[in-house]
């Protein structure tokens, strides 16, 4: 018979941590801990496989779930002494989501469940506390009806603040226990009204219920869009963890608290985290009240007044502190933690891998290393490469002016500067229209992100540290400000107003999401610092890796930069670029529009001396480092005007009459440009562009050699080659030129003649065309809209229903197709080294810098990687983990 359910606690466990794809993180840890002897409120869990079989049977449990669960609950009964829907002794469970992955505040939880109207008084009497078992029973109403049967929270929001209002007080602890009786039978009555039945009151019919709800918050509509957003597949499931109440709302001797063992935001090693007495689960993380420091330096710290635990329950936070030490021990991570204080005694609810900063998962991958913990491997894995780029981001230059507008908690680091808007539809409308938004919110929910995703920053009134904003903001690498008390939003009214300073939709401000501050404008930035740990996890990644990794860069200013991020030379330099600087377009336009071939000659004669310039410049930075400079790839009417005005300026700088210009641009036309006139098809129609792109490379060469004697060997590829023929001319054309340089320096340099595999043909051809190349670079912005037929330029239009549709899985472009393109990949690959078995192969699309495609590359055992600057130690690091997953 298949086990479909799990028990824990009271010291052991059917299941164990490495169970995460059966029984969820959250249940697997939680039997985890139970195992190693952790104060662990006893229970179950419903696997994931459950909810498998619950989608493929038209939403039915298998036959034998219920007996299963019947036995487990009465095993949890038996541990904690309480029976279920006992009006003498009740047992309450809570009952949650788990899957194998955490999905911050995306599925639902039910606490105080085995509540109803007799349950209710045996719970008043055992716990002697008459205010808290009412509270419980409304906040369990209130939550069941909200989670479970879609009764919205606020109805019941409203009628606490009615009922504060008629007794003429402002708080909920001023309410007593008649006050929540009395607002129980009221939520009862008003669920009844919306539904048109009555609260279920029978507690069996309330857990199949919760249960239910768990399964069917696994399809709701902000649980797939943040599993699009995080690549988590459909078919995992969630698991349904039930387990016995413990509660932090019994009084002054009672908290709540959620913990990280080392700081999340910055990776200090000591504990940092919140609690608030005498308040229950959802409390803190909510962030409807402020919650206190959890140890004395970090209230210090943050100058705050109100008691840390570490002050206020020496002896409760004195056993956590042991927990804490057990468990990164037994993890060798960092974890993050909730726990409960129910009259002095600490209970444990659930331990995971904590999210972190990619500034803090260096940090502590690099100190845990140092502390014996993990293994420099370990450390190489355990920081995402995607995320390096939240520290490749910009920090404020701290000697920039700036108007500090208020200050709010560090809550994801990063700077940022946009437009103010105030939901999150608008942020992602202005973000698709190419401007930087900052979304400000009182405090952001789920059905938020994907404004927080289109944001360059997020800006919140209320909410903790580890209040959603915070969270989600951390794991997306944004830039975030959570708790600006300050503040007050009037989002309708599309205003927000601070110490009397009022802010409009649409105005511009800075957010520094390390410190906390809010400034009105734009506030200068500054370049991050590369040293240090980030230094140490890249050197341990380099050991590692084979993929070499290169650059996209054809400015003095990229080539610097990417070889400070460790760039192994330049594996694609866009010579186009350099055409558009300053002058240089004028001698360009004269080449395009000249009439003959002598006209060409001498405009491509003023040509020369720049590019070789820009040639020289780079061959120094790169200093003996190999360099892949592209000969022109562009339709030539891409460097022609476009709009009428300019026609004027562009004839007056040439000296062409208006009209022929006009003439000669519109000849130039084409109806499918990318499909057009272009790469190796100019080399092969106009030679003496190629043939003194040539010429600027190997003079510059052989300039740069004598001068620094350091070795240059160029590599002057070829663009959208489809046969071996046209490769073969141009390379001709290529070494003829380099003999006649040669033979007038009288002096050589090695050089390499390769070609882009970019067009299907190419990549199925590649055995022929690699009889005339030395190398091949898969060209795969070009090679991915040749293959699937879809325009670069315009396929935004579409591209995003297919994504959200998962017609593609990701964006073809950023992240490569594997099944499609990456298969002319292999075969390219495959194809090209049975002719040539030495074939140097590498990637120059944008496909380069991102970490899942550079695992595909790294797979097909390409050479290298080319990527944009910044992207490099991304790129590093994703071919270390390619490579050490396949060891
Ligand atoms: C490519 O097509 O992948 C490529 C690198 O060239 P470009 O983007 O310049 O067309
Ligand atoms: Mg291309």
């Amino acid at each position: 018979m298949t086990k479909w359910v799990y028990s824990f606690g009271g010291g052991s466990a059917d299941g164990r941590a490495d169970m995460k794809n059966l029984l969820g993180g959250k249940g697997a840890n939680l039997a985890e801990m139970a195992s190693l002897g952790l104060p662990v409120p006893p229970g179950l869990t419903i696997t994931t496989e459950v909810c498998t079989y619950y989608y493929d049977n038209g939403r039915q449990y298998p036959a034998e779930l219920e007996a299963q669960v019947n036995d487990a609950l009465k095993a949890v009964e038996a541990s904690v002494g309480a029976k279920f829907g006992d009006s003498d002794n009740p047992l309450l469970v809570s009952v949650r989501s788990g899957a194998r992955v955490s999905m911050p505040g995306m599925m639902d939880t039910v606490l105080n469940l085995g509540l109803n109207d007799e349950t209710v008084q045996g719970l008043a009497r055992n716990s002697g506390n008459e205010r808290f078992a009412w509270d419980s029973y409304r906040r369990f109403i209130q939550m069941y009806s909200d989670v479970v049967l879609g009764v919205d929270h606020y109805h019941f929001e409203e009628l606490i603040e009615i009922h504060k209002e008629e007794k003429g007080v402002d708080l909920d602890t001023d309410l007593d226990a008649d006050d929540w009786r009395e607002l129980a039978g009221k939520f009862k009555a008003k669920t009844e009204e919306e539904l048109g039945r009555p609260f279920p009151l029978d507690v069996k019919e309330q857990l199949w219920g919760a249960i239910g709800a768990v399964f069917g918050s696994w399809r709701i509509e902000r649980a797939k869009v943040y599993r699009k957003l995080n690549n988590i597949p459909e078919a995992w499931g969630t698991a349904v963890n039930v387990q016995a109440m413990v509660f932090g709302n019994m009084g002054e001797t009672s908290a709540t608290g959620v913990a990280f063992t080392r700081d999340p935001s910055t990776g200090e090693n000591e504990y940092y985290g919140e609690y608030l007495i005498n308040a229950q689960g959802e409390d803190v993380v909510a962030g409807i009240r402020t919650p206190q420091n959890l140890t004395k330096r970090a209230r210090e710290k943050a100058g705050a007044t109100a008691p840390s635990m570490e002050e206020s329950m020496p002896d409760v936070y004195g056993q956590l502190a042991d927990v804490f030490a057990k468990l990164e021990k037994h993890y060798r991570d960092m974890q993050d933690i909730e726990f409960t204080v129910q009259n002095g005694k600490l209970w444990m609810l659930q331990t995971r891998a904590g999210k972190r900063t990619a500034k803090a998962a260096l940090k502590i991958a690099v100190e845990m290393v140092a502390e014996g913990l993990i293994d420099e491997e370990t450390a190489v894995m355990r920081v995402e490469p995607g995320a390096l780029d939240q520290l490749l981001h910009p920090t404020l230059d701290p000697d920039a002016p700036r108007d500090i507008l208020t200050r709010g908690l560090p809550a994801s680091p990063g700077a940022a500067s946009g437009i103010v808007v105030f939901d999150a539809d608008t942020a992602e409308e202005k973000a698709k229209a190419g401007e930087a938004v900052i979304l400000c919110r009182i405090e952001t929910s789920p059905e938020d992100i994907h404004g927080m995703h289109a944001a360059k920053g997020i800006l919140t009134a209320r909410g903790g540290m580890t209040s959603h904003a915070a969270v989600v903001a951390r794991g997306m690498g944004r830039p975030c400000v959570s708790g600006a008390g300050q503040i007050r939003i009037d989002g309708k009214a599309g205003v927000m107003t601070c110490m009397g300073r009022e802010i409009k939709a649409g105005d511009i401000i800075t957010i520094d999401g390390g410190s906390g501050e809010v400034m009105i404008g734009e506030v200068k930035t500054l370049q991050p610092e590369l040293a240090g740990d980030f230094a140490s996890l890249m050197v341990w990644a380099d050991k590692y890796r084979k993929l070499k990794v290169r650059t996209n860069a054809d400015t003095p200013t990229d080539t610097s930069a990417a070889r400070e991020f460790g760039a192994e030379g330049i594996g694609l330099c866009r010579t186009e670029h350099m055409f558009f600087e300053g002058e240089r377009i004028i001698a360009v336009r004269q080449m395009i529009l000249a009439e003959d071939l002598k006209g060409r000659k001498e405009a491509l004669a003023k040509l020369l001396p720049m590019q070789k310039g820009d040639f020289e410049e780079i061959f120094k930075i790169m200093r003996g480092l190999p360099v892949t400079i592209r000969l022109l790839d562009p339709p030539l009417h891409e460097f022609l005007p476009r709009e009428d005005d300019e026609f004027e300026d562009v004839a007056n700088a040439i000296g062409m009459d208006v009209k022929k210009l006009k003439q000669r641009a519109n000849e130039l036309h084409e109806f499918n440009p990318m499909l057009g006139h272009r790469g190796c098809r100019l080399g092969i129609t106009y030679p003496e562009i190629y043939e003194m792109q040539a010429r600027a490379i190997f003079e510059a060469a052989l300039a740069v050699e004598a001068d620094t004697g350091e070795t240059v060997v160029p590599e002057i590829m070829i663009p959208l080659v489809a046969t071996e023929s046209e490769l073969a001319i141009l390379r001709g054309k290529v070494e003829a030129v380099a003999e006649e340089v040669f033979a007038e320096k009288g002096a050589k340099v090695d050089y390499m003649v390769g070609t882009m595999i970019e067009l299907p043909r190419a990549a199925i051809a590649a055995n022929k065309i690699a009889n005339s190349a030395d190398f091949f670079s898969f060209g795969t912005n070009d090679l991915t809209q040749t293959a699937i037929g879809i325009s670069r330029d315009d396929a935004g239009r579409f591209l995003d229903q297919y994504v959200k549709m998962d017609i593609f899985a990701q964006d073809p472009f950023v992240s490569i197709d594997i099944d499609g393109v990456g298969e002319l990949v292999k075969l390219g690959a495959e194809r090209g080294r049975s002719t040539k078995a030495d074939l140097k192969l590498g990637i120059c699309g944008e496909h380069g810098g991102d970490p899942a495609s550079v695992e595909f590359c790294h797979n097909v055992g390409l050479d290298y990687v080319s990527c944009s600057p910044f992207r490099v130690p991304i790129a590093r690091l994703a071919a270390a983990q390619a490579a050490l997953k396949d060891r």
